[in-house]
C-alpha cells in the first residue's frame, strides 16, 4: 500500500519532523532516507518537515512503523518505538514546559496535556486521568479511531508518558498496562507509580 497526502490531515508535520530527526540521530548514514519514507514515496520529505503541513495519521503510524522495522532490522531492538516516545518529548521540551511541569498538579496537566495533543500534535488521542493515589495514577488512552492504532503507537505514547513524569521529577518512574487499544480495549489502561519526587532530578533536565 502507498500511502498519499489525503484530506484527512490530522497528524501534524511538526511529529513527523521528529520522528525523522530521531531516524537521522539513530540510523546508519548509509541507509539514507529510503528506510523512512518506505510506503509513502509520493509524499516529499520536505513537505513532512515543515511544521505548518498536516498528514493523515497513517501516515505518521508508517514511518514510526519504518522507523521501528529499520531498527530491528540493524540492532535487533524491539522497544524503539518506547525509546523513541520517551527521547523525543525530552527533547521537544521547553523551558516553559518544564517550569509548567514541576509547578502544575498533575491532573490539571493531564487534562491540558490531551487537550494539546488533539489540537495540535493528532487528533486521535484522548488522554483522561482515572485514579490517583500517593505514589502512582490510573491513565486512561483512547484512540478516536481504532484503525490507526496498532502497539507501536501505543508503546511511543506510553515512553513519551514516562518522559512527562520523569520530567516531573518522579523517581523509579514505572509503567504497566491493563487493557490496550492495539489488542481487545477500546483504550489503553495503565498505571503509572513512581517511589518519590525529586525537584533535583526535575531540574537536571533544563541542562539535559
Ligand atoms: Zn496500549
Amino acid at each position: 500500500m502507498v500511502l498519499t497526502m489525503t484530506a484527512d490531515n490530522s497528524a501534524s508535520c511538526f511529529s513527523t519532523k521528529v520522528l525523522y530527526r530521531w531516524y537521522k540521530t539513530h540510523v546508519p548514514e548509509e541507509l539514507g532516507d529510503k528506510n523512512f519514507l518506505s510506503s509513502i514515496e509520493n509524499i516529499p520529505l520536505t513537505y513532512l518537515l515543515d511544521d505548518k503541513n498536516w498528514v493523515s495519521i497513517d501516515v505518521w503510524s508508517t514511518l514510526l512503523h519504518n522507523i521501528q522495522t529499520t531498527i530491528h532490522n540493524t540492532t535487533g531492538d524491539t522497544k524503539t518505538a518506547y525509546q523513541l516516545g520517551y527521547e523525543t518529548t525530552i527533547e521537544a521540551r521547553s523551558l516553559d514546559q518544564l517550569a509548567y511541569l514541576l509547578i502544575t498538579p498533575l491532573n490539571s496537566i493531564i487534562a491540558t496535556l490531551s487537550v494539546h495533543i488533539l489540537r495540535n500534535i493528532n487528533s486521535n488521542l484522548l488522554i483522561q486521568l482515572r485514579g490517583r493515589h500517593k505514589h502512582g495514577i490510573t491513565l486512561e488512552q483512547t484512540p478516536l479511531r481504532k484503525e490507526w492504532y496498532n502497539n507501536d503507537v501505543c508503546a511511543f505514547n506510553r515512553g513519551s508518558m514516562h518522559a512527562i513524569l520523569d520530567m516531573r521529577g518522579y523517581t523509579d518512574v514505572c509503567l504497566e498496562e491493563h487493557t490496550c487499544a492495539a489488542h481487545k480495549g477500546d483504550s489503553c489502561t495503565f498505571e503509572a507509580t513512581w517511589t518519590n519526587r525529586s525537584i533535583i532530578k526535575a531540574l537536571k533536565f533544563l541542562t539535559k
